[in-house]
């Protein structure tokens, strides 16, 4: 069986927990641990059934509880050779400011972004992803037969990402902003041009263009993810996605900042 909920979805922090099996695992850790822990206990989970925190980039909202929680709870950290070079880079810069020693015990597993691996009962297809990161990557997630596609943070898709979530039973997908809303709001105008260029983020309508181009025969789950607070409606994200499915809007689910959703299995 796969079951997958997520803690926290959003620009201020992404946990995703997925489980096959026995094995039990976090994507992404960008909440700090404390209300890491307090998140886990309300879905029931203690922090040391965790296996491992596989992490999709360095950016703080997937990355900044990550080595905190690794090193209380001895978790393994996968990870990129890029992705775990840019934290160590951040992590210097931090404790020079601080003035404080390295603290750096974390047990950590380089991954090559385009080869599959296994964590005990759980398969796992990372995928490589345009975005402003040094060695970003996503992941498909599986028990051997079911597939969970996550992508959070993208710029745009390529036809590897088309091939690598066609076929999924789920997928949580990115729907950062709206585009009117993302230009016509007050970001400055730099920040607009990133979130919106080729390696930024995806907006309503190119999410839904994804969904529209994938193998979607298998989909049981589709959750909209990442949206921005400020540059997205939740009703705005699920109409896009309803409209490349056929389906109700309330279909769609949705993964807050403040609560992320339930457990949802595969069958
Ligand atoms: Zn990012
Ligand atoms: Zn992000």
């Amino acid at each position: 069986m796969l079951r997958f909920t997520s803690l926290a979805s959003g620009s201020q922090g992404n946990c995703l927990v997925v489980e096959s099996g026995a094995t039990r695992v976090l994507v992404d850790c960008g909440l700090s641990a404390r209300e890491t822990v307090r998140r886990l206990a309300r879905r029931g989970l203690e922090p040391e059934s965790l296996r491992a925190i596989l992490v999709t980039h360095e950016h703080e909202d997937h990355l900044g509880g990550v080595n905190a929680l690794a090193a209380t709870y001895g978790l393994e950290v996968v990870l990129t050779r890029g992705t775990l070079a840019a934290q160590r880079e951040a992590d210097t810069a931090r404790r020079a400011d601080a003035g404080a020693a390295a603290s750096d015990g974390v047990r950590t597993q380089l991954i090559d972004g385009r080869a599959p691996f296994a964590i005990d009962d759980l398969e796992v297809r990372p995928f490589t992803v345009p975005h402003d990161a040094r060695e970003p990557v996503q992941y498909v997630l599986s028990d051997g037969a079911r597939r969970l596609g996550v992508l959070t943070d993208l710029g745009g898709p390529t036809a590897h990402v088309i091939e690598m979530l066609s076929g999924c039973e789920a997928l949580v997908l990115e729907c950062n902003h709206a585009l009117d809303l993302l230009w016509g709001g007050g970001y400055p105008r730099w920040l607009k041009a990133r979130i919106g260029g080729p390696l930024g983020h995806l907006d309503n309508d190119a999410a839904a263009a994804l969904l529209a181009a994938l193998d979607r025969s298998r989909l049981q789950h589709v959750i909209a993810a990442h949206l921005s607070e400020q540059n997205n409606r939740p009703e705005l994200a699920r109409a896009a996605l309803a409209g490349a499915l056929g389906c109700a809007p309330e279909w769609i689910g949705l993964a807050t900042q403040a609560e992320g959703f339930g457990w949802r299995e595969l069958d």
